[in-house]
């Protein structure tokens, strides 16, 4: 017997179909090992760097049980996706169960030929790729906990920091103070509606924009007044190229305008697709097309659309090093006009297809026609009319929403008379540069070399988790959190937020991977000046307030001014004399009442005084030195409602308890902060025969599921056997 091992349940489900009897094919479900959560003992700087993983305590049962299959088999072939993080995970694989030579296969898509000619070219596992994924780990945990450390204590406690987040976040700042810097201008837009001697009618555009009421005032009477004729008709053929098929960059911008998708959306459909072996491997920087794969585009192409539709591409990778994939994101089988499971899959799919189909197809030849008009003299700047007509589609015969509308334009000639129907004058304003969309930081970050296709999709998402941006519609607005710790760490650690050293940093991780750097020395050159620069930082001031507040807003108790300050949900302000005075008001300057003294010491940390405070699920009482103590006051009638007498397995000491958070509530081991076993939904009291966490309440349609969301029983309707 072989054992092939992969990382999802599902992709082990489109393998076996492909391989006979004598293989057995087991899921990971994900990670199995992992750095220890916010702890800074998970690197040993000194020993060289070296992570320190520990097993990821809900996989304990599928390690055993890969472990004892293992055992029994002849041969373990370890294939997980093809890129670094695969790599990771067949290694980790391999050092937890305990392998002898495995052998490591990969393949660009799941399909039969794909898995079989992977299955005879198997190689070991590639240790260069596995120590540029571990620097990455290394170097983000690093970077993020000592200055995620420093801004707790100089800004606000609970903030955070990331190599890759923070210079997105800088951007996204950088951009918002150009917007508040902007100063608007006014312009005039002037237009004419004119009918031909045939009475067509269509409308000119003054080619100039007027920057005074005046001028505009002068262009309309002239334009009234006068009489009409065309100056010239411009005819001129151009074509449109079609874009190559897609990277994950590019993938995600279009999902995003065509389908108004998230990034972290389109890649959770696109995985999907993937694992049933719809498309290829989804995260990958290079436009290639493997000559089979081209081969069947083409045919596909010329059976749809016909010979003239052909037209062979090849498209070059633009980045230093596309290794992390070396084929773009297409259809594994072009014939196929429609897969995938729902309707969001689908739309994806045919995305993909179009775009894969397009890139192998004619230019699309349009005729532009542009009509000059003025009034007799000229004694205004010609006014202009633009038409478009497609008249071969090309590609866009395969990709017809990227056509547009054609715009057509009456049969004129020079001097030909126009009659004014009506003239326009239109007041104006310049814009602001926009905010960034999703699609169009992802972009953007390419661009700057920032991320790899693989971090693309969390970087924006952990913003957003973390409260630095929010979004409206698909536009990413920065928040005052997010501003204060951008501006922070540009004052502080520009160089180390900078595009270049973001960029350079990426460039050696893939040096590391291509064997042409050293781990160690590569993450000692990083680490020594930065420790240096963090703790150069420590005797700078705490950042106290951001800001007076607007003097309409005195302080509710003693009515002097008042200043803006960081709480964890965002901007407040607070009375000028804190903390003599406690006034303070919310955002919108409506009182906040101010925390009460109870009278009582803090029972845990004993110089601390018991206060009521205000909460978003009602009154409660704590610690007057939070976030230093966390000690809060259970009402005894409150915890005894709480309890659901279900024991945790994790600790097996404590017992599972409604609590409330900032997402409603959840629940927890009674013996936190030991144990930080908490799931989402009431346990039901029974255990998960397949990985052994709780099994909790669930939907209508699904009364009981596994609380562990790796898990397979955590989605136990899409299970079929
Ligand atoms: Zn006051
Ligand atoms: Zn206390
Ligand atoms: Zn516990
Ligand atoms: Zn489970």
């Amino acid at each position: 017997m072989k054992l092939v091992i992969v990382e999802s349940p599902s992709k082990a489900k489109t393998i076996e179909k492909y391989l006979g009897g004598d293989f057995t094919v087991r899921a990971s479900v994900g990670h199995i090992r992992d750095l220890p959560k916010s702890n800074k003992d998970a690197v040993d700087v000194e020993a060289g760097f070296v992570p320190r993983y520990q097993i990821v305590k809900e996989k304990q049962k599928v390690i055993d049980e890969l472990h004892r299959e293992a055992e029994k088999a002849d041969e373990v072939i370890l294939a997980t996706d093809p890129d670094r993080e695969g790599e990771a995970i067949a290694w980790h694989l391999s050092e937890t169960i305990g392998l002898k030579s495995p052998k490591r296969i990969v393949f660009n898509e799941i399909t039969e030929s794909a898995v079989q000619h992977a299955l005879q070219n198997p190689r070991a596992i590639d240790d260069e790729l596995v120590k540029a994924q571990e620097a990455r780990r290394v170097l983000d945990r690093l970077f993020g906990y000592d200055l995620s450390g420093l801004i707790w204590k100089k800004v606000r406690y609970g903030l955070s920091a990331g190599r890759v987040q923070s210079p997105a976040l800088r951007i996204l700042m950088e951009r918002e103070r150009e917007i508040r810097a902007f100063v608007p201008e006014k312009f005039w837009v002037l237009s004419a509606d004119v009918k031909t001697k045939k009475g067509e009618q269509f409308t000119v555009i003054c080619a100039e924009e007027p920057k005074t009421a005046e001028e505009a005032e002068r262009v309309l009477k002239a334009a009234e007044g006068g009489k009409w004729s065309v100056i010239d008709v411009e005819e001129s053929e151009a074509s449109r190229t079609p874009r190559a098929p897609f990277t994950t960059s590019t993938l995600q911008q279009a999902a995003s305008t065509r389908l108004g998708y998230s990034p972290s959306r389109t890649m959770r459909i696109a995985q999907k697709l993937y694992e049933a072996g719809f498309i290829t491997y989804m995260r990958t920087d290079s436009p290639n097309l493997a000559k089979e794969a081209q081969a069947a585009l083409i045919a596909t192409a010329r059976k749809e659309f016909g010979e003239q539709y052909v037209a062979p591409r090849v498209f070059k990778t633009k980045s230093k090093s596309a290794q992390e994939a070396h084929e773009a994101v297409r259809p594994t089988n072009p014939g196929k006009r429609s897969a995938g499971a729902n309707d969001e899959q689908k739309k994806l799919y045919e995305l993909i297809r179009a775009r894969a189909l397009a890139s192998q197809m004619a230019d699309a030849k349009m005729l532009r026609t542009k009509i000059i008009a003025n009034v007799e003299g000229s004694p205004i700047p010609d006014f202009a009319a633009n038409g478009s007509r497609v008249i071969f589609d090309g590609w866009l015969a395969a990709d017809p929403a990227a056509r547009g509308e054609d715009v057509e334009l009456p049969k004129v000639a020079a001097k030909d008379p126009l009659t004014l129907m009506a003239a326009h004058s239109e007041e104006k304003e310049t814009q602001p540069p926009a905010r960034y969309s999703e699609a169009g930081l992802v972009k953007e970050l390419e661009k700057r070399g920032i991320g790899r296709p693989s971090t693309y999709a969390s970087i924006i998402k952990t913003l957003e988790d973390r409260g630095y941006v929010e979004k409206q519609g698909r536009t990413l607005i920065p928040t005052h959190t997010g501003d204060v710790v951008s501006s922070f760490l540009e004052d502080h650690f520009k160089e180390y937020i900078s595009d270049t050293f973001t960029a350079e940093m990426e460039d050696e991780l893939d040096q590391i991977a291509e064997g042409k750097r050293e781990y160690e020395k590569t993450l000692r050159d990083f680490y020594a000046p930065f420790t240096k620069a963090v703790k150069s930082k420590n005797k700078i001031e705490k950042l106290t307030n951001m800001g007076d507040a607007p003097p309409e807003f005195p302080c509710p108790i003693c009515k002097g001014p008042m200043v803006y300050k960081l709480s964890r949900t965002g901007r407040f302000m607070s009375c000028a004399r804190f903390p003599e005075c406690l006034g303070a008001r919310k955002e919108d300057g409506s009182e906040i009442a101010p925390p009460k003294e109870i009278g009582e010491n803090c029972p845990q940390c004993k110089d601390g005084k018991l206060i009521e405070r205000e909460g978003r699920f009602g009154r409660f009482i704590a610690c007057s030195n939070y976030p230093k103590c966390k000690f809060v006051k259970q009402d005894p009638a409150e915890a005894e409602r709480a309890k659901t007498g279900v024991p945790c397995p994790v600790c097996k000491k404590g017992e599972m308890v409604e609590r409330r958070g900032r997402f409603g509530p959840f629940f927890s081991c009674s013996n936190y902060p030991e144990c930080r076993n908490a799931i989402k939904a009431r346990p039901t009291g029974k255990i998960c025969e397949m990985c052994g966490s709780l099994m909790m309440a669930g939907t209508k349609t699904i009364p009981e599921r596994c609380s562990n969301k790796t898990c397979p029983m955590h989605n136990p309707h899409k299970l079929t056997k």
